[in-house]
Parts: structure tokens; sequence; C-alpha cells
């Protein structure tokens, strides 16, 4: 991802260097914020925006959880997005919207502040995600109980990133992330898919983030005639799975070719993963119709 173009916060666009918030910004310190990962893509007519309505509808959510009250409709933040990614002249890009608490008190509640939104286009490349190798990781993943389920906030990616730096520090590409019942439940950042015996199978549990590309290539693997099933995952089962793969926003799918000291498949992607990701490209290129309502051109 290349850094550099105009951010827009509140209203305002800053040069990159001068998107800057304040130290005391509540977020800053309690992991007050919100946020979501969107991604563009230069497909036939233009460029085209995957399922945004979908990723400002969790946002909105999300602010929902942390009780703020936005100060941009849900119309208006789409076409920000839009107008950001013509200034930045973005084709295939990322973008990062993000809600949060700014400066105006070091109490835990925060009192009297107007929550404050930004928005980031950044160039990405697309290129094809290289298999990861995955570590079961000894940090289980934040409990429902302890959240709303389906809020991305902030603060609870502390869980991912020590997850994360667990994975990498023995060596791992990624950590696979089990939810407190011992059921397999997602990446840092991803979700996951096993396919057994020609099913495709995603994790049910209450601990992920019900992510946008999940449900998509849930409901691309049935129109492609496949059983697919959201069901709970014990961690043998996918370490004997014929096939596993992490999918999100900008990875789209990644093949998983090992967990702990499994190996899955033959070091390779997967046929029906294979399948899969070549039918999403199709879609977020804009060259299948039937799914033309999932891209929104700028
Ligand atoms: N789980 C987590 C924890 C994530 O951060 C993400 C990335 N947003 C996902 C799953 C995948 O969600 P999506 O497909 O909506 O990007």
């Amino acid at each position: 991802m290349e850094l550099r173009g105009k951010i827009w916060i509140d209203g305002k666009i800053f040069d990159f260097d001068d998107g800057k918030i304040h130290i005391l910004a509540h977020a800053l310190h309690y992991g007050t914020a919100c946020f979501e990962g969107i991604h563009s893509y230069e497909a036939k007519k233009g460029v085209g925006i995957f399922r945004l309505k979908e990723h400002i509808s969790r946002l909105y959510e999300s602010a929902k959880v942390l009780g703020m009250q936005l100060r941009y409709s849900q119309g208006e933040i789409k076409k920000t997005i839009k107008k950001l990614i013509k200034i930045n002249k973005i084709k295939d890009g990322y973008i990062r919207p993000l809600a949060f608490y700014g400066f105006g008190s070091l109490d835990v509640y925060p009192k009297n502040i107007k929550p404050s939104i930004a928005i980031i286009a950044l160039p990405c490349s697309s290129e094809i995600k290289k298999p990861m190798r995955l570590m079961t990781s000894s940090y289980k993943r934040i409990n429902p109980d302890a959240s709303k389920f389906g809020a991305k906030i902030s603060g609870f990616y502390a869980n991912s990133v020590m997850a994360m730096r667990e994975a990498r520090q023995k060596g791992y590409d990624e950590a696979l992330m089990l939810d407190s019942s011992g059921f397999v439940a997602e990446g840092p950042s991803h979700n996951v898919f096993m396919v057994k015996n020609g099913r495709i199978i995603t994790s049910d549990s209450k601990s992920i983030l019900p992510g946008i590309t999940r449900l998509s290539l849930m409901e691309l693997g049935r129109d492609l005639g496949y059983n697919v099933s959201e069901q709970k995952i014990y961690l043998d089962e996918i370490k004997t799975a014929d096939e596993v793969f992490y999918c999100g926003t900008l990875s789209e799918t990644i093949p998983i070719v090992q967990i702990d000291n499994a190996k899955i498949g033959n070091a390779k992607i997967g046929k029906i993963t294979g399948i899969l990701r070549k039918e999403f490209q199709k879609i977020v290129r804009g060259e299948n119709k039937k799914y033309k309502k999932w891209l929104e051109y700028v």
C-alpha cells in the first residue's frame, strides 16, 4: 500500500502529513474508535467500490455500539469516499473510514466529546496473495459478552495484535484464533473457511467479525452449486480439512497450507479455493453482471 494522498477529517481536506489528532484523543487512550476497510477496483466501467453500502452500514452500527452520534449521514460519507478516491486518483485502492472520540476529556466516559470522522484512501496493489502458515493462538478471540456481535471497534484489535505478534515470533505467517469455548473463530483480521469432501464450511461463532467478504463468498459458493454452511469447527477438524482459506476485504482469499504442524492440501491453493478466487475476481472487476449490485461506481 502506498502511504500518500489527501486525508479528509470532519469536512476538511488535509495533506497527508497534516492528518493529525491531539495526544489526548480519547480513542488513543481507550480504543474508542471504529473503522472499516473498503476495497476499490479498476473495473469494467470505471472505479468500482465493493459493497460500499454494507461497509458504511457496519461502520454506523459499530459507532452506535460506542454511543457515537456521527455528524454526517451514511449518504454523505459515501459521497465523500467517492470524492476522495477521485482527488487521490485511486483505482485499486484501500479506503479506511474511521470514527473516533477525539480530544475533550481524560474520563473513561467520553462525556461531551463530539465524535470525529476521518477518511483515508490509499492506492494498493491487487497482487495475488501467497499461501500462509498459521499457528493456533494462545490468545482467545474476544468473548461476545464483552462487546456486541459484529462491531468493528479499534480497541478490540489489541487482541488481534497480540495474536499476530505471537504467531510471527514463532515463525508463522498469522494466527488462528479460537473462541472461549475452544471452537475455531477467525484470524486476527480475516474470517476462515474450510473445504471438506466438497462442502464449504465457515466458522459459526459469536466471537467473529461477520465479514462482508465471508458473506459474499458464501453467496457465491451457493450460486456455484456448492453446499455452504456455518458450523462449529473443532481445531482437529480444520487441521484435517482438504482446503482452508482466509478471507477479508483487502486480501480477498488467502490459501492456508499449514496449521501448527499439520499440512493442509499439497502446499498449493486448493481446487475450490481457486474457483472461488477466480469467480470473485470477475465480480470485483465488473465482469459478472449477476453481481453488479455489489459494485458501486465512483
Ligand atoms: N475478522 C476480522 C477480525 C477483521 O478485522 C476482518 C477485516 N475487516 C474480517 C474478519 C473480514 O471482514 P471483511 O470481509 O468485512 O473485511
